[in-house]
């Protein structure tokens, strides 16, 4: 598989008033493989929010680099055409709302770029039937539930046609029913348009089915593996402050029981599978 990201040695400072530095990133390399769905955790503080912004190239790295599909992120030149392949979408849904219908919002992006009008029209709807918004047209963003408004920042990334969506803890201010239909949405854009995602979390069920899985922690990259790798029992996820998601923690305490269960048992139904 082809590499849409590839990050070398990133180290980042945030500079302090008065003087000094924060280390906020330190050393980390990683790729990101074209098409994968990547779960990115950490507990707070461990510079995910740092790393989302290099990606798109609202920070730039104090050493090391960031190749978008080849592109340095470093490079001014290549700036617009890097955020036009990587769209970010971050925690708070109202502060995303740029206009006063679900439609010229998801057009406004578009209409940036004087993209002509009938294609402006056919995107919009496209990416409205994408996240399940079609029937909102004409209703107001602020009027929309929390998921709704989420789904409708997808929406307007989605019709600009990046390569990768970012997304920085999407769900946090949610319900489960909004970070339900955040999640489906985003399982949809991958698997049917093939859009790269990278989904910062800090629920460990939201990673479950991602391709592969990141921690972070002080800046580092301190593990990556697919969910069984990670959620299998080796890794020891409380010291760094994170959870175990509800099934692999049952699984745990019923293998301490002297249950022999397999590997791979993630969710409640291969639980149930197993047991029944
Ligand atoms: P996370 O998203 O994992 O919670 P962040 O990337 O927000 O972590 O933060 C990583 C580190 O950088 C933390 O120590 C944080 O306090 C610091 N930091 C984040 N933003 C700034 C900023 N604008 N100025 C100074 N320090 C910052
Ligand atoms: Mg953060």
């Amino acid at each position: 598989m082809s590499k849409i990201i590839e990050i070398n040695s990133l180290t980042y400072h945030y500079p302090l008033e008065g003087g000094g530095v924060i280390k906020a990133l330190d050393n980390l390399s990683l790729k990101i493989a074209e098409g994968e769905y990547l779960a990115l955790i950490g507990p707070n503080g461990s510079g995910k929010s740092t790393l989302a912004r290099h990606l798109n190239a609202l920070l730039l790295p104090s050493e090391g680099e960031i190749l978008v599909e080849g592109l340095l992120t470093s490079r001014e030149e290549y700036r617009w055409e890097i955020r036009r392949h990587v769209g970010m979408v971050f925690q708070n849904p109202d502060n995303q709302i740029v206009a006063t219908t679900v439609e010229e919002d998801v057009a406004f992006g578009l209409e940036n770029l004087a993209v002509p009008p009938e294609i402006i029209r056919r995107r919009v709807a496209e990416a409205l039937e994408m996240v399940g918004l079609t029937s909102f047209s004409h209703h107001a963003p602020h009027l929309l539930s929390g998921g709704q408004k989420q789904r409708l920042a997808i929406a307007g990334i989605f019709a600009m046609q990046p390569r990768c969506l970012v997304l920085d803890e999407p769900t946090a201010m949610l319900d489960p029913r909004g970070r339900r239909e955040v999640l489906e949405t985003l399982k949809r854009l991958n698997r049917t348009e093939g859009i790269t995602v990278v989904h910062i979390t800090h629920f460990m069920e939201e990673t479950l089915e991602a391709d592969r899985i990141v921690v972070m922690d002080k800046g580092r990259l301190v593990h990556e593996g697919q969910p069984t790798d990670i959620f299998g029992g080796d890794i020891d996820l409380e010291s760094l402050g994170l959870e175990m998601p509800a099934i692999p923690r049952v699984v745990k305490i019923l293998r301490a029981g002297g249950l022999e269960i397999p590997a791979g048992v993630l969710d409640v139904n291969q639980l149930v599978n197993f047991l029944c």
